[in-house]
């Protein structure tokens, strides 16, 4: 079941109190239009009811996709800085939900669903529309970071992100969003054959990968986080 709840929020533009309906659950098998909206960019904005311009809340819900496979809890990017503690609620959410604390039909679903937990509205936008596309997340990542290994120039670090934007035929297009703002940097096309190269190679990647899938949080950001699970796990 997908669920909204009524809220006021204040217009950032002209301080007007709007009342707009907040998401907490997605459920994209019943209401595949919110996922399309996620995709499209325009899920949880509306227009200022005084001044018409419009305003985004930030992410704040679980995403439920059983035809893609995916389960996602998508919060906003405030909660970047403790995506280790959020990781440990994402993953007991969807134990209780699906996993091994789930009712046995509700395990049975589970089993098909990768377990994830985003921050904003590009990297969750990023992860559904992964998944359409057939593509594997991770791999998705250990080809950014080996297109990052390529681009002295990059500019990658806490406060911007590279995300996937379109998959259309052979061309992939990423682009460096910022992510406080979402605002879109600059754009990067690379053919597909970067994304098959490490598919095929992924056991070239396995040390990669083992830190990417060490936890829900699935992104090449969480290697430029500070100290990982296992610095703060041996630190304890
Ligand atoms: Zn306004």
């Amino acid at each position: 079941m997908s669920l909204f709840t009524s809220i006021h929020v204040d217009c950032p533009a002209c301080n007007h109190t709007n009342t707009m309906d907040a998401v907490g659950s997605v459920n994209a098998d019943r209401r595949p239009d919110l996922r399309d909206d996620i995709i499209a960019d325009v899920f949880q904005t509306i227009p200022c009811a005084e001044c018409a311009e419009s305003f985004r809340l930030q992410p704040e819900f679980n995403y439920l996709d059983v035809e893609n496979g995916l389960w996602i809890l998508a919060l906003g990017v405030t909660s970047l800085a403790d995506h280790l503690i959020h990781e440990d609620r994402a993953r007991d959410l969807f134990d209780i939900s699906y996993g091994s604390n789930a009712a046995p039909a509700a395990q049975e679903v589970g089993e098909v669903l990768r377990c994830r937990v985003t921050f904003g509205w590009p990297a969750v936008r990023e992860k559904i529309l992964a998944r359409t596309e057939g593509l594997d997340d991770v791999v998705l990542e250990m080809m950014k970071l080996n297109l990052l290994r390529r681009l002295p120039e990059a500019p990658i670090g806490f406060g911007v992100e590279l995300r996937l934007m379109a998959a259309a035929g052979d061309m992939f297009e990423l682009a460096w969003v910022m992510t406080k703002s979402e605002e879109v940097q600059s754009i990067i096309r690379i053919s597909r054959d970067a994304y098959d190269g490490i598919a095929e190679n992924r056991a070239d990647w396995a040390e990669v990968e083992a830190l990417l899938t060490d936890g829900p949080f699935c992104d090449i950001q969480k290697l430029f986080l500070g100290p990982g699970r296992e610095a703060s796990q041996a630190a304890e």
